[in-house]
Parts: C-alpha cells; sequence; structure tokens
C-alpha cells in the first residue's frame, strides 16, 4: 500500500488502528506462551527453557522474550492482565518491572512469597493509577493529539512511565529499588554493566578481591568479577570438566601399559587392560582410582550403576553434548549439565554398555523419565 496518498486523518486513524490490533495481538501471544510453557512444549522442540524457544526458534531479541515470559508467568497469577494489556492500560515493561521488584522482594526476605492477592493489587494499582491520572492519555503514553481522540477510540487511560511504575512497586512490595542492569557494548566488543547489589553481595566481592591481591594488586571491582567468573567455569564449566576427566584418562592410559594390582578391576568398559595383574599399586595417582573399583562382591545394584571412566571418555567423545531429538529429529545439543542416560532402562535389563548410553542434558534425561512414566 502506498502510504503516502493517504490523507493525515486517514493516516492517524490507522496508525491508531494498528497499535490497538498490536496490543490485542501481544496479549494474545503472552497467553499462548502461557499454554505452551504449561505444557512444557519447547522441550519438544530442542530447548532447555521456554527463553532458548523464544529466542532461538521465533527470533524474538532477548528482552523481548524476557518482557513475554514474565507476562505469561504473571498471567498464572493475575489473568487480569491479558485484557489489561491488550486495552493498553499496563505494558509489557510494567510487567517485566513487577516481576523483578517480586524476585527482588523474595530476594531480600528469604522465605517470603509474594502472594497472588498483592501481585494483583499491584497490577490493579498500575493500571488503574495510570486511568485516573490522564484521563485523555493515549497509547504509550505519549502525547495525546486531542482528548477527545482518545476517548473516541475507547482507549481509556495511558501507560504510566515505567520509572514511576518503578516508584509504586518497590513502596508496595517494600523494597528499596528495583535494580536495572544495563549493558552497553563498545566498539571493540568490550562490555561496561551497570549492575545492582545488596550490600552482603557487595561485602562477598570485596572480600573476593581482597583474597585475590596476591595475584593482582589494586584490582578493579570489575577485574574481580572477570576473575571470579573465569575462576567458577574452571570448577563448574562441563567443558573444562570434560578436559579433567580426558586428563584423567591420559594418566590412567599410561599407567595401564605397565598393569595395575590385581585387586583392582575395571567397570565394564571395552578397556581390558587393568585386569592384566600385577606390581606398582602406589605408582597409581589419587585421580585414577576413579577408573576403579574392588573386585570384592558388591551388592549387584551397586556395580550395575558403575560405569568406567574410559566409557565415560567414549561417550563424551561420540556424543559431545545431549542428544535429545525433538519431534523434527532436531538434536538439543547442550552441553549444560550432561548426564549419562541409559537408552533401556536398568530395571528393564539394559546394559551399563556404550551402545546402551546416551548423554543427555539434565532437563532432557527427566524429560526422558517423564515420557516414560506416562507410557
Ligand atoms: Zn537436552
Amino acid at each position: 500500500m502506498n502510504l503516502k496518498i493517504l490523507s493525515d486523518e486517514t493516516l492517524t486513524e490507522k496508525l491508531r488502528d494498528l497499535s490497538k490490533r498490536d496490543l490485542a495481538l501481544t496479549a494474545e501471544i503472552v497467553s499462548h506462551i502461557h499454554e505452551f510453557m504449561v505444557r512444557r512444549l519447547y522441550l519438544d522442540h530442542g530447548c532447555t527453557s521456554i527463553f532458548g524457544y523464544l529466542t532461538d526458534h521465533l527470533g524474538y531479541p532477548r528482552a523481548t522474550a524476557q518482557n513475554r515470559i514474565d507476562a505469561a508467568r504473571l498471567l498464572d497469577a493475575v489473568p487480569e492482565i491479558k485484557e489489561e494489556l491488550a486495552n493498553g492500560k499496563i505494558s509489557l515493561g510494567q510487567i517485566t518491572l513487577i516481576s523483578m521488584g517480586v524476585r527482588q522482594a523474595e530476594k531480600e526476605n528469604p522465605g517470603m512469597k509474594v502472594s497472588v492477592d498483592q501481585k494483583r493489587h499491584l497490577v490493579e494499582k498500575i493500571a488503574n493509577r495510570g486511568n485516573a491520572e490522564t484521563g485523555s492519555g493515549c497509547l504509550y503514553g505519549e502525547h495525546a493529539e486531542s482528548g477527545e481522540k482518545t476517548a473516541k477510540s475507547g482507549n481509556g487511560g495511558s501507560v504510566r512511565s515505567e520509572h514511576a511504575s518503578a516508584q509504586i512497586i518497590a513502596q508496595e512490595l517494600d523494597i528499596k529499588i528495583i535494580p536495572v542492569e544495563r549493558v552497553r557494548v563498545h566498539q571493540d566488543g568490550s562490555v561496561t554493566i551497570e549492575v545492582h547489589l545488596s550490600k552482603e553481595e557487595f561485602e562477598n566481592l570485596k572480600r573476593v578481591r581482597d583474597l585475590n591481591t596476591h595475584k593482582n594488586h589494586n584490582a578493579k571491582l570489575g577485574e574481580t568479577v572477570a576473575e571470579a567468573a573465569k575462576f567458577f567455569l574452571e570448577k563448574k564449566d562441563p567443558r573444562k570438566l570434560k578436559t579433567k576427566i580426558d586428563l584423567q584418562q591420559a594418566k590412567t592410559d599410561s599407567i595401564s601399559e605397565t598393569g595395575s594390582d590385581s585387586n583392582l578391576e575395571v567397570g565394564s568398559g571395552p578397556n581390558q587392560n587393568f585386569s592384566s595383574s600385577s606390581n606398582s599399586k602406589d605408582d597409581l595417582p589419587k585421580t585414577s582410582t576413579v577408573a576403579l573399583r574392588p573386585s570384592a562382591q558388591l551388592p549387584k545394584r551397586i556395580q550395575r550403576n558403575y560405569i568406567s571412566v574410559h566409557v565415560v571418555r567414549a561417550l563424551h567423545q561420540r556424543d559431545k553434548s545431549c542428544r535429545w531429538r525433538d519431534s523434527t529429529g532436531h538434536f538439543c545439543g547442550s552441553t549444560y549439565q550432561l548426564q549419562i542416560d541409559h537408552i533401556r532402562g536398568l530395571a528393564d535389563g539394559g546394559a551399563d554398555a556404550i551402545e546402551n548410553l546416551e548423554l543427555k542434558c539434565s532437563i532432557h534425561n527427566r524429560r526422558k523419565f517423564e515420557l516414560e512414566q506416562r507410557q
């Protein structure tokens, strides 16, 4: 359509109409996301979270996805927000602020839960205050061309600024401020991040910096954060842990060439070297015992749950990531919290052999279990 030929009035009318439909559509999308989350359908599409589904499969920008998820979650407690969203009385941004406020309040007061009534009250307060204060406002908080037109459009209230909403939420929930994180990306890819920490969290951060001063005198807080992140990854990142298992394996392999203690044998792995007798138990580095167990009779169940490090290594090399397939045959591919899944369950007589094993992320491992329970 050539918009140039439209009269000013028609263009204004059309834009107003489209905006209304935009809001109604957004409300509709949020309620669909809600039902999609309840059914956990994202798992069937190779995603471990609804956030991953919205960003990876539907192409939503991260912040947009988060807004809609926050709204979908709040919809559970306060179904009225669908209508408030559709008629523009509350915005997705404000709903995200409510969600952040609720999280903050629960974090500041461990054990406390913000009730459904409190959430509903917040929604009402924000939606209605906007109405009462600016009867002639228009959508998105922009100045109305005229009060009369807005009234005619039937949109009633205006959307209050998010800053004012944040103040209302902080007052109602008795929290100091709603932390807003800002990330500015610079040309070289570095970032400036503005974060909010509680007093205790800040003390923790400073303590980390102090403990690290032997490495870096006068470390800036940003450097401390970066160091802490690096340290965490070294301890927890499955990719790095896998390398550790490989290193252990390299050690055990080199030992196995000279044989090992006859009291020890490998689990049901393919490598037979360990069972070949004789010498040098003392040479075994502590870490290599991961692969070993006494040959004395253990209860059957314990033996069957034992998977040798050889098999674990081979499995990681073969699978590399979560092997869950969705309905379209798409692999999950997540490397987060990988677990070993028995394709045929132990209870059904499945073996610990690699042919019967598969890597799955914790979420899909649980998902498979749930599906099997349903059968
Ligand atoms: Zn997975």
